[in-house]
Parts: structure tokens; C-alpha cells; sequence
């Protein structure tokens, strides 16, 4: 199994290289590729150039995966193996296929942090998940063949663990290393599970009823969907129009974005490869200083902002005057998430917990100053309150505003 293209992309299904001959047949990797950059996927589908570069987010996702199918080949076999047979089997399978081609691209990562990252994240799956008794695993790196739309457009995906929990209810479990917790409105819209919810209820008419499970390894979370036949046709229907504007494209063109950095087509992209000119070197050049002299004044005036409130807080002023001008002084507050403790997770704890109250819907831009605000007003039911009370904070903040007086006499101040 391959790295993705992108790190954000599973690794593509050895089955969806296109035979010569043969209709062409669609993944969702292919069809993310494409939404990520034409070009891209124009180097990779069309013209088939294949690098030997793989990112080292795709290869540890690689190994981590390996070692959880072995994992419940093993369960499945009723054998239960310790977590340090897991952990082994992961750094055998790291040095074997470890090579000069994978490259890490975050100057302040090393191989060896992914390395350790990745066994972080299978000891962490094994506490939680043991003794993996959660359903009866039918499947695993699970090839689905199927079609969508009314063109039947052939697609194919990987279940990477198909559950059946009761008779005809499956899950469809996904792992992901990434670092990044979606949002649950993200979530909500992932297409990649439901594209293979609708493969399952094609291939399996027993089906009865689907949850779609992800395994947030890096953060030890577990995210479940379940998605209505309504909303599985939506996904099918984005993926129908994305393959039909793949299949008009003519021009393919590049999309240039963060991603790039980790784009195997980098060193033949036409983005990176404008030729250098004196003119263009001194506009970057001139762009630079500038910047570096806008983050210079950012800060000396956030020096003086600080000053200008200790001032006005020693002698109790609300205005400052000076020669034709002056500064309001006034003090504001806004609430924040608390500090000290993760970003995310904490995002990810009021999401849930508002998920569990029914209120997802009308949270899911979650805004701490608008939830801090609802909780003071005292607009939220009582246990939505105990929820959010212990994640937000009210933070004191001098709002400072400059007030440049008219000259008198209507003439330019002296
Ligand atoms: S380098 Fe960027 S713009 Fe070029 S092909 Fe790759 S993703 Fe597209």
C-alpha cells in the first residue's frame, strides 16, 4: 500500500489503476485528488506519472493501518496478541519499508517523531478498544466494487473494517492518523464513508441499517455518523458532478495551495517553474521588508496599547487628551476558550457534549464569545450551561480608539 498523494488523502486501492480497455473507475481518492488540484490529478490518472516520493504522514498511515488489520486478523482468528506483539510488528514493517523516498516535509518533525507518533497511536487504539469485542468484524481492507449515478460509473473503495453488530446493521470503520480533528459539520459532510455506505446497500440488499465509525488514532477518538438514504444520494450526486466535470475538463489546471508541499508533481508542476527575473526578485524582495516593518509597527503598537491602559487605569481616565486628538479608553470583555488546555479537544468536548443534548445543529459554527454570551444571558438550558460553564472564560481586553479632533476655523491644525 502506497502513501497518498496529499497527506490528507488515504492511500489509493492498488485495484483502482484503470486497466487499458477497460471503462474507467472512480475512488474517492481520485475524485479528492482532483477537487485538491486538477493538474495533480492529471499527472497521476491521465498521464500516469508515478514518483517513488511518498510523504511520511501516508507511509506511517500505511504501517499504522497494516498493524491494525493484522490486529483483527488475528482477533477474528480468536486470538488476542498483547499490545507489544502490535507495537513490534508495526517497527518491523517500518523498517522494512522504510527508504530515502519517504520525505518528511515539516522542517520541525523527524522521521523518528512519526515513527513514535504512530505507536502512540496503536497503543492508544489497543487500550481502548481491547478486548475488540465491539460487533463481529465480516471484513477487512475490504474492496467494495460498485456503481453510482444513473451513468453507472464504476467506483471502488476499501473498507478498512466492516462490523456487522446485529442482523443486517454493519459499521464501516475507518482509521485516520492525521492530526487535525474535523469539525463535526466537516464530518457531517464527508463524502468517502457514505460513497461506501451506498456500495454496501448496493452489494448487500440485507442491509438494514449502516453507522459510519472513524477512529482518530493521534487523539484517541471515536466519530459516528449515520446518514440518511437522502443524504447518501447527496454524496453520490457530488461525486456524479465531480466525475462529470473531470470528464469535461480539457485543461486540467493547476491549483496552487498548502498541499503543494506535499505534491509529488512538484518538481515538473508549470506553478514552480516560472523562470526568475530581476523584476520579480525585487518586488518579492520589496514585499518582504515591508511585511517585516508591518509586524514591526504591530508590535511596537501593542507595546503602546498596553501602556496607554496602564495609564488610563492609574488615573482612572476613560479619555486621554493630547494637542488635537485624544484616546478612549474603554475596557471590553469576550470569552474565549480556556486556556491550558488543548484547542481542539476541548472544541471537539463542548461539540459533543451539545451533539448529545440534540443542539449540533444550531451550534456547529462554534463561537466561544456567542456561546459565552448565550451562558451570561442565561439562554441555554440548565445542562447545556453545566456543559460549557468549565470550558469558557470572560477575558477583560482595553479597547483603545483615536480621535483626531477637527481643526477650528476649518484650516489645516497648526
Ligand atoms: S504542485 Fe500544487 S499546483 Fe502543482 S500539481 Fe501539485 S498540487 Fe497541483
Amino acid at each position: 500500500m502506497g502513501g497518498g498523494l496529499f497527506p490528507e488523502l488515504e492511500p489509493e486501492p492498488e485495484a483502482a489503476a484503470d486497466a487499458p480497455g477497460q471503462r474507467k473507475r472512480w475512488s474517492h481518492s481520485k475524485l479528492e485528488c482532483y477537487r485538491n488540484c486538477p493538474r495533480a490529478y492529471r499527472f497521476r490518472y491521465i498521464d500516469r506519472i508515478r514518483t517513488e516520493r511518498e510523504s511520511i504522514e501516508g507511509f506511517m498511515g500505511a504501517r499504522v493501518h497494516e498493524a491494525l488489520e493484522r490486529l483483527y486478523q488475528q482477533v477474528v482468528m480468536t486470538r488476542l496478541p498483547p499490545v507489544e506483539e502490535v507495537v513490534e510488528h508495526y517497527h518491523d514493517r517500518w523498517r522494512a519499508e522504510f527508504s530515502t523516498n519517504v520525505e518528511v516535509i515539516r522542517p520541525d518533525r523527524t522521521a523518528d517523531d512519526y515513527r513514535r507518533l504512530g505507536e502512540e497511536c496503536l497503543r492508544t487504539f489497543y487500550r481502548l478498544r481491547h478486548p475488540f469485542d465491539d460487533g463481529r468484524t465480516v471484513g477487512l481492507e475490504k474492496t467494495l466494487e460498485f456503481t453510482i449515478g444513473p451513468g453507472n460509473h464504476p467506483m471502488i473503495g476499501v473498507i478498512d473494517r466492516l462490523v456487522e453488530v446485529g442482523p443486517g446493521q454493519y459499521e464501516i470503520h475507518d482509521y485516520k492518523t492525521r492530526q487535525r480533528l474535523p469539525d463535526p459539520w466537516d464530518l457531517e459532510r464527508d463524502p468517502q464513508l457514505a460513497l461506501y455506505q451506498h456500495g454496501l446497500v448496493q452489494l448487500q440488499p440485507e442491509v438494514r441499517s449502516v453507522r459510519l465509525v472513524w477512529h482518530y488514532l493521534v487523539h484517541g477518538r471515536v466519530l459516528v455518523s449515520e446518514r440518511t438514504p437522502e443524504r447518501v444520494r447527496v454524496a453520490v450526486g457530488e461525486a456524479v458532478r465531480t466525475i462529470e466535470r473531470i470528464e469535461a475538463d480539457q485543461a486540467f489546471e493547476p491549483r496552487e495551495s498548502p498541499l503543494c508541499r506535499w505534491c509529488e508533481y512538484r518538481p515538473i508542476c508549470p506553478v514552480f517553474q516560472e523562470p526568475r527575473t530581476e523584476a520579480g526578485a525585487a518586488l518579492v524582495r520589496r514585499y518582504g521588508e515591508l511585511k517585516r516593518r508591518v509586524e514591526e509597527l504591530r508590535l511596537a503598537q501593542a507595546g503602546l496599547r498596553e501602556e496607554v491602559a496602564a495609564y488610563a487605569r492609574a488615573r482612572g481616565l476613560e479619555t486621554i487628551r493630547g494637542d488635537g486628538s485624544s484616546l478612549e479608553v474603554e475596557r471590553r470583555s469576550r470569552w474565549i476558550e480556556k486556556a491550558g488546555e488543548d484547542g481542539g479537544a476541548l472544541r471537539a468536548r463542548v461539540l459533543d457534549r451539545l451533539a448529545e443534548l440534540g443542539l449540533l445543529a444550531s451550534s456547529v459554527t462554534l463561537d466561544a464569545d456567542a456561546l459565552g454570551a448565550a451562558l451570561e444571558a442565561g439562554r441555554l438550558p440548565p445542562d447545556v450551561s453545566d456543559a460549557v460553564r468549565p470550558l469558557l472564560e470572560k477575558k477583560y481586553y482595553p479597547h483603545i480608539a483615536l480621535h483626531e479632533e477637527e481643526a477650528r476655523g476649518g484650516g489645516p491644525a497648526p
